[in-house]
């Protein structure tokens, strides 16, 4: 794989160095819980230091300390934060083909919990800082690295904690961090997810009560357990009001290849019936899709009886996960909610995480300067803004700082969407070793677009 802008020497150089850091950091167990994301962050640090810079750790406790390196540019200008977690989600040893701390390289990929989410890109962010260092720092402005803590798990002591208590520290204009960047091919075009919101949490619990009794005497609609189905189903079946963002309507014409279907998919009134047609057909599209149309319920966690089986019992609830676009707010939920269950009486309603979507604007510079680097490295292809359906980091620095524009960018060019997707918090994650110094090349000729 070439990468424009560079020889071969100076490409295998670069894939050198990204993947002997990337294999420090992967050996470097941080699992959360616990975290011990110190022992990555004094990686970071080593590597830092033999090129000169000083990298500061902060944190409120030992163990999971943040790292942070700042270098100025040659004149004024923005300043860019590149933000990574260095924590990741448990590995059971025993399903993996090799150790998941090992951070070796083998049949073309570096292996490691971790090596997609997502110490790749802290390691690309840090070997693109050194090279631009060595370089001179002929950029305007400040960049700013950032490796944290508690991702995964929690949001103590990682990026809510730096943006709460040392917004001098972290303040930026541009913010990248992860999620996006993985590709789909469409009629022979990359397509390249730019994340420019997210999703929030609306989660609430749906309790039922009744009188209780014995087991051997039915109750039907007093039953908790009976009535907490009928309520289950009816949030199940119910279809929300749908909004059709204006890059989410792009997204379904360059997606879905059947253009009436796409069509009704943009339509608020016939989405959720096309919606249905496309799981049948293209589960996958549909799956991308669906989530970005409005607010989404899942029923995932049942409570109720278990005292035994012939006592029938006196409440039983239901936990839903349930996400809202940015631009929505609990009020909209329970609108929807109210709706779903118009027909069912005596149940009580709780919110269990209530969380703001968030957003940035697009176009911006920031989203420019992205473009126009992927027009350099993949000619053709596409980047496309997107809300994200999970969340990330970037919404503490929405949240601390209003002004900041913050995406989810780190572009793969070896794997697909398909191949890779969904290699994270599975088992044998991995990453193909070309799409390693493809991405410290990407952050680096960022900088240097977006920071001219
Ligand atoms: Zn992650």
């Amino acid at each position: 794989m070439q990468v424009p802008g560079l020889t071969r020497d100076e490409r295998r150089e670069l894939q050198r160095e990204t993947i002997a850091l990337l294999a420090r950091l992967l050996q470097a167990d941080t699992t959360n819980p616990p975290g011990n994301e110190t022992r990555a962050a004094l990686v970071l640090q080593e590597y830092f230091a033999g090129h000169g810079l000083d990298a500061q750790l902060v944190g409120d406790l030992p163990d999971r300390q943040n790292l942070i390196v700042r270098l100025s540019g040659a004149r004024r200008g923005p300043r860019l934060g590149l933000l990574g977690h260095l924590d990741v989600v448990p590995a059971e040893a025993d399903e993996w083909t090799l150790p998941p701390f090992c951070g070796a390289v083998r049949d073309g990929y570096v292996w490691g919990r971790g090596a997609t989410d997502m110490k790749n890109q802290v390691a690309a962010q840090a070997v693109a800082v050194t090279r631009l260092a060595r370089a001179g720092a002929p950029f305007a402005g400040e960049l700013l690295f950032m490796a944290t803590a508690d991702e995964e798990r929690g949001d103590y002591c990682g990026a809510r904690w730096l943006v709460r208590q040392r917004p001098d520290l972290v303040r930026c204009d541009y913010l990248l961090n992860e999620g996006g960047g993985t590709y789909s091919v469409v009629d022979g075009t990359r397509l390249y997810p730019l994340t420019v919101g997210e999703k929030a949490f609306a989660d609430f619990r749906i309790t039922v009560r009744g009188p209780g009794g014995h087991g051997s005497v039915p109750q039907h609609d007093r039953n908790p357990v009976e009535r907490l189905g009928r309520v289950i189903s009816a949030i199940a079946d119910h279809e929300a009001a749908v909004f059709v963002a204006p890059f989410t309507a792009r997204y379904i014409d360059r997606l879905v290849a059947d253009r009436r279907l796409g069509e009704r998919l943009k339509d608020p009134a016939q989405a959720r019936a096309a919606i249905r047609e496309l799981h049948a057909t293209d589960p996958e599209s549909a799956c991308e899709i669906e989530p970005l149309l409005g607010i989404t319920f899942s029923p995932t966690i049942l409570h109720g009886g278990g005292a035994a089986v012939n006592v029938i019992p006196s409440h039983a609830s239901v936990d839903i996960d349930c996400r809202i676009l940015p631009g929505y707010t609990g009020d909209d939920v329970r609108r929807e909610v109210d709706a779903a269950l118009a027909g069912i009486d005596g149940w009580e309603f709780a919110w269990t995480d209530l969380t703001d979507a968030n957003e940035s604007p697009v176009p911006t510079p920031l989203s420019a300067a992205v473009e126009r680097v992927m027009d350099v490295l993949v000619p053709g292809a596409e980047v496309i803004p997107l809300h994200l359906c999970g969340f990330t980091d970037s919404r503490w620095f929405r949240e601390a700082f209003p002004d900041i524009v913050a995406y989810g960018f780190c572009p793969f060019v070896a794997e697909d969407t398909a191949t890779m997707g969904g290699r994270e918090h599975a088992r044998d994650e991995r990453i193909a070793v070309e799409d390693v110094p493809f991405q410290t090349r990407f952050f680096e000729l960022l900088v240097g677009e977006l920071l001219a």
